[in-house]
């Protein structure tokens, strides 16, 4: 696997603050990472170091393994970690034109790059009329022009409406499976659950979980149970295709489950066994419950 950016133990402290604390991650060629946590939990900055507009106060980073200075590194990178500002009475294709010449990139490519964000038929609109998720699709398109190997966006959904949000969602997910690494910070757990394929999760600047969002997501809940044989209950359980770890807790046994299975069918199982339970609860902490739970495990 390539590896597009490396983080290691980098962190930012401005006067007493510690706004990035010790964070170290990486980033392979071809996916699409988030970088999700509360407001001031640091993911501005942490962009903001790897694209050398903030001085990290200690750890580094390295760019495609190293092999390029930083300055020629960037190069390959799109970023937006602004609100896209663009001349007004400019239009879209006059705007790409003048960050072309300042990139130092061939214009061909704008008519290209506008039909990816789908805004082709609106190229010679003036910049003052589009609506703030046109702006930010023309600030994408703008990021693309140097065909970036990534392309790195903050916040890429903020103050739009549901429509304008979906919009730069698609348009994430397309300029991906045309094969563009993506990192993108947001406060959102949903826009990360449906745009990225990895997650790196801040907290006060540190990292709480790194990792595939979908096993981050696999949980098919566990059950809580209590039999007054708690020894063949547990014995029971090992025997069951579908149930995994086992966690004993004082009087009661947490069973996690391999797979889908409804209370009635463990209950069936045990009591066709010899088995009476107690005590019977299912459970299953959603995406977001267990985001809540980790970006509160370490108390303020
Ligand atoms: P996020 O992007 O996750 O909302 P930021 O990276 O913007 O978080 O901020 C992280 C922390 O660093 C916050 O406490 C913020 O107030 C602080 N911070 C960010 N930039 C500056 C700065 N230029 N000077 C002082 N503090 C800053
Ligand atoms: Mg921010």
């Amino acid at each position: 696997m390539e590896t597009i950016l490396t983080l290691n133990n980098l962190t930012k402290r401005f006067g007493p603050i510690t706004a990035v604390k010790d964070l170290s991650f990486t980033i392979e060629k071809g996916n699409v990472y988030g970088i999700l946590g509360p407001n001031g939990s640091g993911k501005s900055t942490t962009l903001g170091i790897v694209l050398n507009v903030v001085n990290k106060t200690s750890g580094d980073f390295q760019w495609f393994e190293g092999n390029e200075s930083t300055h020629n590194a960037l190069k390959k990178v799109g970023a937006i970690i602004e609100r896209p500002n663009f001349y007004p009475y400019m239009t879209a294709a006059q705007n790409l034109k003048l960050v072309c010449k300042i990139k130092d990139v061939s214009p061909d490519k704008i008519d290209e790059k506008l039909k990816i964000v789908g805004l082709l038929d609106r190229k010679n609109s003036k910049f003052r009329t589009f609506s703030l998720g046109m702006k930010q699709r023309l600030a994408i398109a703008s990021a693309l022009l140097n065909d970036p190997e990534i392309l790195i966006l903050d916040e890429p959904t903020n103050g739009l409406d549901p429509q304008g949000i979906h919009q730069i969602r698609e348009i994430i997910t397309k300029i991906a499976g045309l094969g563009t690494t993506i990192l993108l910070a947001s406060h959102l757990l949903d826009e990360v659950e449906k745009v990225c394929t990895h997650v790196v999760i801040i907290r006060k600047g540190e990292k709480l979980y790194s990792g595939r969002v979908d096993e981050m997501n696999a949980s098919h809940g566990f059950f809580e149970l209590k039999a007054s044989d708690i020894i063949k209950l547990q014995e029971l359980l090992k025997k069951h295709p579908s149930i995994g770890k086992i966690v004993p807790k004082e009087n009661c046994l947490t069973a996690f489950l391999n797979e889908p299975m409804e209370p009635e069918t463990l209950n069936t199982y045990l009591f066709e066994h010899g088995l009476v339970l107690s005590q019977l609860v299912k459970r299953k902490e959603s995406l977001e419950e267990q985001f809540l739970q980790l970006t509160n495990q370490i108390s303020a």
